[in-house]
């Protein structure tokens, strides 16, 4: 077995030449600044890249991940991403973004306990746990598993909302939205599940995580955003009249 990784270096190389012979200023930009409109807080899962599944380029989207996309609030790693993202970048979206089949979330639903990941999964294990009977209702391991990815999304975006960089960013004016999605694996497709919140007075008013617990929310997906949209009635404006 090869000591080094020449083979991933020569990779680097191609994927250089080839934005190079695609844009010859491309990495003259990326070198002078970053504009980032995006903050992307997902999981580690290798699978899930933000910059592959947003379809953008280096430069366009910055950068958070975790194994199970928690947010603490007592993670400086995080909550120094967040606020440079914020205070600095002044990118205008979040996005937490967890994906359907998530080992992390597994584990968290499982009994065994002990391991330094358990400590950081125990916000999921204690939602999880405090609600048992609710999500043990549902029917296959799987579905169970899709839920509680899709309600520890729901939770993270409380949480971000909850921080004070964010609460101070909206006192002052400043132009931020949180959005709360899921990626699923098996089609490549994001879907959008909620919240958003884009003042105090929406986080203020939204709904405890418990309460969405036993009131779930249909993750709606651009393909079937789009679909609702195309066969939905046109504005009063376009309907015909009898004259
Ligand atoms: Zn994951």
């Amino acid at each position: 077995m090869s000591r080094t990784l020449d083979h991933l270096l020569d990779r680097n190389v191609a994927w250089a030449h080839h934005k190079t012979s695609e844009d010859p200023d491309f990495f003259r930009r990326m070198a002078e600044q970053q504009t980032p409109r995006y903050l992307w807080v997902g999981c580690s899962d290798s699978r899930v890249t933000a910059n592959d599944v947003l379809g953008l380029d280096p430069g366009e989207v910055f950068v958070h991940r975790n194994i199970a996309n928690v947010v603490h609030s007592s993670d400086m790693n995080v909550l120094s991403v967040l606020e440079f993202a914020v205070e600095y970048l002044k990118v205008q979206h979040v996005i937490i973004c967890g994906h359907y089949g998530c080992s992390g979330i597994r584990r968290a639903l499982a009994d065994e306990r002990g391991a330094m990941l358990d400590h950081w999964l125990q916000p999921i294990s204690m939602l999880y746990r405090k609600h048992r009977s609710v999500f043990d209702a549902i029917p296959t391991e799987e579905a169970r598993l899709d839920r509680m990815c899709e309600i520890n999304i729901e939770m993270q975006v409380r949480r971000v909302a909850a921080t004070p960089i964010v609460e101070n960013a909206w006192a002052r004016g400043q132009p931020l939205h949180l959005h709360g999605w899921i990626y699923a694996l098996h089609d490549g497709l994001l879907r959008d599940l909620g919240p958003h919140l884009s003042s105090l007075e929406e986080r203020d008013t939204l709904p405890s995580i418990d309460h969405r617990v036993l009131h779930p929310a249909e993750p709606v997906s651009a393909l079937r955003r789009h679909a609702l949209d195309a066969f939905a009635a046109p504005p009063s404006c376009c309907t015909p009249t009898t004259a």
